[in-house]
């Protein structure tokens, strides 16, 4: 058995945004999967790694809900090569694809984006970039796809449906017998929202939204065109749809959106995502930085927008991670506020606007990063014995 122990941890926040912060100062894993939180939790002497927290802030690894992954950790819309692992250095340790849209030469028949997103899936089922899992494969709606086909694909791992409106099944009243099809065989519906993001996809309305019936808005504000703000309100109030907030989408809707969403109390409705790679280009800190603008724009508590990116959306795509509690999967950060920030730890760095500092990043209980390359360093530094 392999074991590991964090120690002398500051504040854990739990992921869970009905309890956001969980009392304790240490979290006991074992084979990669949590087995205690708690004050004093787990026994050092068994450890196979003990990381002394040094009194910073430990949350769940990071979900971006949101990402074009094609295959490999290469994206052909901006000619990057090792992108994925760039956001696993700002502490990202779970990317969802929301379609292989970007493939060089993607088909556009029943038969090739069936067979492009089991292959994605399949591929990312073995192959972590820098340590991060992917959840490739989230098939593109194209006419002519069958339920058999919907069967298939869940048989064969595809979990998601990428964003509706990218493929050729534009209308809602193509789409929401796809969608049908595809939540009847356990798979998480995105949709696309707002204005056309690259030539080929097409401008969506909240009311296409809600006939077609998704489990997602994808970017509610913008990716990169937002709805009008009355359309975005709609969704926010008349619907209990996940609503997402995406980085490369616009930050005075993200900054509107995130106060209705308080004033709604739709708060555990909100996950975030990157929306890169695209036009806008590849965002490595991205999560981050959507956090810290809910939390310092908008009446959303720091805790809460790591929750969003954690747990919330860890419940929409029904993985077993992205809280800190016994059977969770061990993936997990350790983050303080960056040298200079006027904030003393992660949560008020991330309240004042701050990108926080991240030291360790773990995915299944193995440290996958010791220090972040693309965050600056942090006030206090745990130590690895
Ligand atoms: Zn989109």
């Amino acid at each position: 058995m392999s074991c590991a122990l964090f120690k002398n941890i500051g504040t854990i926040v739990s992921g869970d945004i009905d309890e956001p912060i969980i009392n304790g100062d240490s979290i006991w894993i074992e084979d990669g999967v949590i087995k205690a939180v708690g004050n004093g939790v787990g026994d050092e002497s068994s450890a196979d790694l003990v990381i002394d927290c040094a009194g910073t802030t430990v949350t769940p690894g990071l979900i971006d809900s949101h990402c074009h992954v094609i295959l490999g950790d290469f994206t052909s819309r901006q000619n990057q090569i090792g992108f994925l692992e760039s956001e696993v250095h700002g502490g990202v340790t779970t990317i969802i694809s929301a379609g292989e849209v970007h493939l060089q030469g993607r088909p556009k028949d029943p038969a090739g984006v069936k067979a492009l997103a089991i292959l994605a899936a399949k591929s990312f089922q073995n192959f972590r970039p820098g340590g991060g899992k992917v959840i490739g494969g989230a098939v593109i709606l194209e006419k002519g796809l069958t339920r058999q086909d919907f069967e298939e694909m869940a048989r064969e791992g595809v979990r998601t449906v990428g964003e509706i409106g990218l493929g050729s099944v534009k209308t809602a009243e193509e789409a929401a017998p796809m969608v049908q099809w595809a939540k009847e065989v356990g798979m998480t519906v995105m949709m696309h929202t707002g204005g056309t993001s690259i030539p080929g996809s097409s401008v969506v309305t909240a009311d296409m939204v809600i006939k077609a019936n998704p489990d997602i808005v994808s970017h509610l504000n913008g990716g990169p065109t937002a709805v009008p703000i009355e359309e975005a309100k709609k969704l926010i109030y008349e619907t209990d749809f996940a609503l997402e907030i995406a980085h490369c989408g616009n930050p005075k809707v993200a900054v509107e959106t995130g106060k209705m969403i308080v004033d709604a109390g739709a708060k555990s409705r909100v996950i975030i995502g990157n929306d890169a790679p695209s036009g806008t280009g590849v965002v490595p800190l991205g999560i981050l930085r959507v956090m810290n603008l809910l939390a310092s724009l908008t009446p959303i508590r720091p805790e809460e927008a790591v929750c969003m990116a954690t747990g919330n959306t860890a419940r929409v795509h029904k993985l077993n991670r992205g809280i800190i509690a016994e059977g969770r999967e061990a993936d997990l950060v350790v983050m303080d506020a960056p040298m200079g920030s006027v904030g003393d730890d992660a949560l008020a760095a991330i309240e004042a606007g701050d990108n926080p500092a991240v030291s360790i990043v773990m995915v299944d209980g193995k440290m996958v990063v010791n220090k972040s390359r693309n965050t600056p360093p942090p006030k206090r530094k745990p130590m690895v014995g």
